[in-house]
């Protein structure tokens, strides 16, 4: 059976990375990776469909169990990818998109190379001091210090399959929609198995 595939989706804090991916599984047959993190419920945040929200304990127990594929500490919380649902998803053929930090991306493009990197760009500085501000949640110096990291994790781009500017949400959901389908045109090795078949029906 032909494996599912696994989307990274990452970039800078404010590009836009959690609209894209709410927009696009409800679009298409996805599944979204679900993270584990340490930081405090926001408004709007649900318990096991935003986040699990857990005590630093509990994460580092599930660390010490081997239990992430990737995890990282982003502005002062910890963040990680649980392994199990992933892993389901792939092995039962269905796509998988991970929405996360540009650590966590590196990480995992080392451990599973195969899968596909899209980074998410804003479309200048200043809408993106503009979205973050929007939130209301961080403070001017939480701001500024995102801001500052910005540029810093933009250099890391060469890493990336893909590069969507996040200006308008639906045109970026189209972009990586169509990504996701270019991917599955790829010249791989299920494509040789039906090759074979074809060679059997002479
Ligand atoms: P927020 O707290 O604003 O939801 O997320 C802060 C940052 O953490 C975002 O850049 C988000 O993509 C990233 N993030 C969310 N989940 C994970 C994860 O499981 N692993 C890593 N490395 N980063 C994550």
């Amino acid at each position: 059976m032909r494996k599912g595939q696994l989307f990274v989706v990452s970039g800078p804090s404010g590009a836009g990375k959690g609209s894209i991916c709410k927009r696009l599984v409800e679009k298409i047959n996805i599944d979204l990776s679900i993270s584990m993190t340490t930081r405090n419920p926001r408004p709007g945040d649900e318990h096991g469909k935003t986040y699990y929200f857990v005590t630093e304990e509990e994460f580092l127990k599930v660390k010490e169990d081997d239990g992430f594929l990737e995890c990282a500490e982003v502005y002062g919380n910890y963040y990680g990818t649980p392994k199990e649902l992933v892993l389901k998803s792939l092995n039962e053929g269905k796509d998988i998109i991970l929405e996360i930090d540009i650590q966590g991306a590196l990480k995992i493009r080392k451990s599973y190379p195969k899968g596909i990197f899209i980074f998410i760009l804003p479309p200048s500085m200043a809408e993106l001091r503009k979205r973050i501000t929007g939130r209301g949640s961080e403070s001017e110096d939480v701001i500024n210090m995102r801001l500052g990291e910005t540029l810093k994790e933009i250099s890391y781009i060469d890493k990336y399959n893909y590069c969507v500017i996040n200006g308008e949400l639906e045109e970026a959901v189209n972009r990586v929609h169509a990504i996701i389908v270019a991917e599955h045109s790829r010249v791989s090795e299920d494509i040789y198995e039906l090759i074979e078949k074809y060679k059997e029906e002479i």
